[in-house]
């Protein structure tokens, strides 16, 4: 059924996914039967070392295979799903899919891959949502300790205890935690020893200043050192230049994703595209995405 939607998407076209001319009603309305269809899927992209290119994990992206309109970006159904709360259906699908997913690729590549997910707060604060994850990850197979959460730094402050309940819940079990989009908001350096994470995402913006300013270099650099005092490993976001990996490699940031290394592929290609530990720059980066 999937790959159905899958091949429909694919010759709906690409970039040609805008949702524009639908309110938000019929948004929620089409997305809620897209989730019940099984058309929204996870796509992978990978996470690697910017030394060497190894794979080390992937980061799972919704996808919506849109039967008449074609692969739709999350950012045109995530908003809707979270002040409609189909995001916790959505989620939920996601994470099964892409547990299903990294459970094949690790026949591929061989154990250790971690998997990371995105979490809205609205999951997150949800009843039982620490439970329902370990649960459904269990089932799946996956080693709960090569799952990471994602979450945005801005439901962890003070306010926010459900959510830190939730995450110290998944915690407990084995599940590490990353700090997404760092560096977009009022990143705050001082609370970087409080927040319950185990990793630290360089938001694009960030990645993207790393080699035109002297003083972005600069605020990498010690950013990468009070990170490794703090026990937190950095994941540079957003690399698309050969000297930006050059500038992280050489700087010891430990983990990378970008279009340099790879788009987020669906798991046939990537399984395709990845026979052995390494993922070969260029021969990856080009493939189907719709870019917007
Ligand atoms: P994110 O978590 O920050 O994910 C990274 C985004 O950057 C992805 O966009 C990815 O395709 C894109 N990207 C990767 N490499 C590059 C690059 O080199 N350059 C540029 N310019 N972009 C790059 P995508 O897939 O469109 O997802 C957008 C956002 O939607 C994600 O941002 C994430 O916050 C959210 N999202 C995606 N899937 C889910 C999901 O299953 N659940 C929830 N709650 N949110 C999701
Ligand atoms: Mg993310
Ligand atoms: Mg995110
Ligand atoms: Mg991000």
């Amino acid at each position: 059924r999937a790959d159905t939607a899958l091949y429909a998407a694919k010759l709906a076209g690409r970039g040609r996914s805008r949702l524009d001319d639908l309110d938000s009603t019929e948004l929620a309305h089409d997305l809620a039967q897209a989730l019940a269809a099984g058309d929204v899927r996870a796509w992978f992209q990978p996470v690697v070392s910017p030394a060497t290119g190894t794979l080390v994990g992937v980061e799972a992206l919704a996808r919506w295979l849109h039967p008449e309109r074609g692969l739709v970006r999350p950012d045109e159904f995530i908003t809707v799903a979270e002040t409609t709360g189909l995001i916790l259906d959505l989620g939920a699908a996601v994470l099964a899919d892409a547990c299903r997913g990294a459970v094949e690729l690790a026949r591929v590549h061989g154990p250790g891959l971690l998997l990371t997910v995105n979490v809205s707060g609205r999951e997150l604060v949800a009843e039982g949502y620490g439970d329902r994850t370990l649960a459904a990850v269990r089932a799946s197979g996956w080693p709960l300790e090569q799952l990471v959460v994602e979450v945005t730094e801005s439901l962890l402050d003070a306010s926010s205890g459900p959510a830190l309940q939730a995450l110290h819940r998944l915690r407990s079990a084995g599940v590490r935690v990353a700090i997404d989009d760092f560096g977009t908001g009022y990143s705050a350096f001082s609370r970087l020893d409080t927040l319950p994470a185990d990793y630290l995402k360089l938001d694009h913006g960030f990645t993207a200043q790393i080699t035109t300013s002297e003083r972005r270099a600069g605020l990498l650099q010690a950013l990468l050192s009070l990170s490794d005092a703090l026990g937190l490993q950095v994941v540079a976001e957003g690399v698309e230049h050969e000297e930006q990996a050059a500038l992280l490699a050489s700087l010891g940031c430990p983990l990378a994703q970008g279009y340099l290394f790879s788009r987020p592929l669906p798991l046939d290609e990537l399984l395709a595209a990845a026979p052995a530990r390494q993922v070969a720059r260029t021969t990856v980066g080009t493939v189907v995405e719709a870019v917007t």
